[in-house]
């Protein structure tokens, strides 16, 4: 590739200061700008916050025409074209949510050349008026904004993506520039393919966060937890706290104002008023904490969140990536904590189980939700393990809990083949199928209503397990699901064996688990499994 003429890095350096108001390129922006500037085609892969939408803001405004960007952010729109008018950029967009008036006035400036920049939805795509308009106007590049919505293997798919190869067919001496915060191998090769980017210049930005510690406990009473946190580590600063239904976003925030920090709750749910008070009063306020559904946060620009908080396991490691990713900007010590336990196992498997798509579907977020599990029980630094997930090498970190607390692990062999043999023995002795809250009091021997009326005390393996605790018990469940080595199936979220399971109960196949905190082992939790 020809090196970028002293004309093009001044052009949009001079961009950078006069438009934008900033005094110097961030990490690779310089050569991805420069690039596009020149009429060169680029996929980029940067973290959330690195500053993507300039590499292609500035290449629009250098470049004579429009800036075509396409972008599944529908909700956003309005706010970074309000964000452009006001530096004094012309932009407009076109979507679902204006009337025919404001359609027809944008789709005007465009073809009267009084655009920089044009955000479209993707449905707009599939519209045959879209192309004719955008034959009537002057395009300087196109823009693909999210791009892991092209890929079927992502988190994130939308169909719509698919039509966005025809926009390089029908107009290919356009330069396209393509950007996501989702960096995985497959997504990266699948991006590459789909869009017909094999030539363009791939920049990789580097997914290390230096200033973030990386913490995953396990679930006792989290909110309790969470507010020891707090208290402990985080008085009086900014933080997101992500939960996933609204109800516990509503119980949640009730709970850290009632116990004295400062909590708002954000979720779709809300009138659009309360949310937008919400979220602007995150932004402008000290120390307020917002509890959220993952509605919250795209596009959330604020540098000083010193932490995050997942109270329920997410279900990728990208979502995770990229929720966390939202502590820290400012480049201070922040923290990303989570809280996990055996009932997010069960009830993320049960909602995939009867999440609607095909089997390769299902298949999908099955891999996805392993990739976190394996995130959430592994022995080495977390922070290392993110990197080689999206694809990157690293050294320990020193500061996440597994570099700073080592796990200890240890062979649970034989409980295991204790558990699963009280599965075993429920499904082929009795044609049953249980949750875990009762395979586990029939490990312990417990004498319930539940174990009398199902005569569950005649089961050769009752009381057979009274070496482990209630909670070690369902530490070890959860282990075993996260090692494949147990499956949840069905509406009530009852156990099954796996091919694994197979293997330990009758090939001696050797199960290690990691030692759990002490205070957590003894904690008996609420029965939702
Ligand atoms: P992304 O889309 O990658 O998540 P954004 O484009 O929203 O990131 O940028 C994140 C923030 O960083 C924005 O507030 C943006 O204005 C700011 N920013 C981007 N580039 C620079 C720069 N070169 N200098 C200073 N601030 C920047
Ligand atoms: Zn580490």
């Amino acid at each position: 590739d020809p090196s970028p003429t002293p004309a093009t890095r001044e052009a949009v350096t001079e961009v950078l200061r006069r438009v934008f108001g900033y005094d110097s390129f961030r990490g690779e922006q310089e050569e991805i700008i420069t690039s596009v500037a020149d009429g060169g085609d680029a996929l980029v892969l940067m973290p959330t916050g690195g500053g993507k939408s300039l590499c292609y803001q500035i290449p629009a405004l250098v470049r004579p025409g429009v800036g075509v960007v396409i972008s599944p952010l529908i909700a956003l729109m309005q706010d970074q074209v309000d964000a452009l008018r006001n530096l004094g950029v012309r932009a407009g967009f076109l979507n679902s949510t204006q009337d025919s008036g404001e359609r027809r006035a944008v789709e005007q400036a465009f073809v009267d050349g009084e655009l920089d920049l044009l955000y479209l939805a993707p449905e707009r795509l599939r519209l045959a008026s879209t192309a004719q308009l955008l034959d009537r106007g002057k395009i300087a590049l196109f823009a693909i904004d999210e791009a892991h919505c092209v890929s079927q293997w992502g988190h994130d798919f939308r169909p719509d993506y698919l039509e966005l190869s025809a926009l390089h067919e029908r107009w290919p001496e356009v330069p396209r520039i393509a950007l996501t915060a989702t960096a995985t191998k497959a997504t990266h090769t699948e991006i590459a393919q789909r869009l017909n980017l094999g030539a363009a210049k791939h920049f990789v930005a580097s997914f290390d966060r230096p200033n973030i510690q990386y913490r995953i406990v396990p679930k006792a009473s989290p909110t309790k937890q969470l507010l020891d946190l707090i208290r402990a580590e985080h008085a009086g600063d900014a933080g997101i706290v992500y939960c996933l239904s609204r109800a516990s976003v509503e119980k949640t925030a009730q709970f850290l104002s009632d116990n004295g920090v400062p909590a708002v709750p954000y979720h779709a749910g809300l009138d659009s008023r309360v949310r937008a008070t919400n979220q602007s009063r995150f932004l402008r306020e000290d120390g307020l904490v917002v509890v959220a559904t993952i509605a919250f946060g795209m596009g959330i620009d604020k540098p000083d969140v010193r932490f995050v908080a997942h109270l329920d396991l997410p279900k990728s490691v990208e979502g995770y990536y990229q929720e966390t990713g939202r502590a820290g900007r400012d480049g201070q010590p922040s923290t990303a904590w989570l809280a996990y336990g055996l009932t997010d196992v069960v009830s993320q498997r049960k909602m995939i189980d009867s999440s609607e798509g095909d089997l390769a579907h299902r298949r999908k977020l099955n891999l996805h939700l392993d990739a976190m599990l394996a995130l959430c029980e592994t022995v080495e630094c977390r922070r290392v393990r993110l990197l080689n997930y999206f694809g990157q090498t690293g050294e320990p970190c020193k500061n996440c809990d597994t570099c700073l607390n080592p796990p200890e692990s240890w062979d649970g062999t034989v409980p295991a083949q204790k558990l699963l043999s009280a599965v075993y023995r429920l499904d082929h002795e009795r044609n049953q199928h249980f949750g875990t809250g009762q395979v586990v009091d029939i490990l312990l021997g417990k004498q319930t209503e539940k174990i009398t009326q199902h005569r569950h005390d005649e089961l050769s393996v009752y009381g057979k397990g009274t070496e482990l605790s209630e909670g070690q018990w369902r530490g070890v469940a959860r282990q075993l699901l996260a090692q494949g080595l147990l499956d949840v199936v069905g509406d009530y979220g009852t156990l099954a064996l796996t091919d694994g399971s197979a293997e330990v109960l009758f090939q001696g196949r050797k199960v290690m688990l990691r030692r759990e905190p002490e205070k957590v082992a003894r904690a008996s939790t609420p029965r939702t499994a």
